[in-house]
């Protein structure tokens, strides 16, 4: 955006990690922090979709090398990431928030199905819309959803919050002190050093469509407000 202006609307990718506090399940305090945030960014007239993940239920990869077929376990990981979006849809609601919930599998009494042009109507009347189920497909990620959705529903940035990184490192800063994070880069070396920030095919997507992405710190807090008004915070990963 020009400088201070912000964006109008923006793709927030969460990860069940966030949900869980590191746990698995939901952790009520940090669903309703969330919840708090993000009303008074959609309250201050930003349009906001959330995709979120599933890692704190489940996680494919884990499940299949314990013994299960992937994609036995892959639908298991979607549908933990429904829940997920029934906490916030909750904790939202609570907070004077209108949400809705669309999910790439039908559950007609739980959440609308994945209609885009249905999205971008209920972002245009202040809703949050939360998206869930992923893909509705094995062998995809949320953050694959998230470039995904970001593109279809024609918001302008993908903010990536992180579970207590401040972006993106050239080594894990948890276990190497001297890490550094950048604070810019391009999708390319993101891809060609194998960068923790997605899975290659998000990255892929985004490269291939010019979506900005900006990697931030969940646990900071107001950062999630800071993340949309445009500030230079955790690490931009763009052209
Ligand atoms: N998943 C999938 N297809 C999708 C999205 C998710 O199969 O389109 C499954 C996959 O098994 C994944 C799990 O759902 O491990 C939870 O999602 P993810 O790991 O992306 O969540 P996060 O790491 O963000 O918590």
């Amino acid at each position: 955006p020009a400088d201070g202006a912000g964006y109008k609307r923006v793709l927030l990718k969460l990860s069940g990690e966030a949900f869980g506090g590191g746990k698995v399940g939901v952790d009520s305090g940090i669903v309703q922090d969330i919840a708090t945030q993000l009303a008074e960014v959609v309250h201050g007239g930003t349009q906001v979709a959330v995709v979120v993940g599933g890692g704190n239920f489940f996680r494919g990869a884990e499940l299949s090398q314990a013994g299960m077929d992937r994609r036995h376990a892959d639908y298991m990981g979607m549908l933990g990431t429904v829940m997920n979006c029934l906490a916030l849809q909750a904790f939202c609601e609570q907070v004077g928030l209108e949400t809705r919930v669309q999910t790439a599998i039908e559950m007609g009494q739980v959440a609308e199905p994945y209609i885009p042009r249905k999205a971008v109507r209920h972002l245009q009347k202040g809703r949050l819309v939360i998206f869930g189920a992923g893909a509705g497909m094995p062998y995809f990620s949320t953050d694959t959803v998230a470039a995904q959705r970001a593109l279809e529903i024609g918001c302008q940035v993908l903010l990536m919050a992180k579970n207590g990184v401040d972006g993106v490192y050239d080594d894990d800063p948890r276990t190497n002190s001297d890490a550094m994070m950048y604070e810019d880069l391009d999708y390319a070396t993101v891809l060609a050093k194998q960068l923790k920030v997605a899975d290659a095919t998000a990255i892929s997507l985004c490269m291939d469509n010019s979506m900005p992405i900006v990697v931030f710190n969940l646990l900071e807090p107001g950062n999630i407000a800071r993340a949309v008004a445009g500030e230079r915070i955790g690490t931009l990963i763009s052209d």
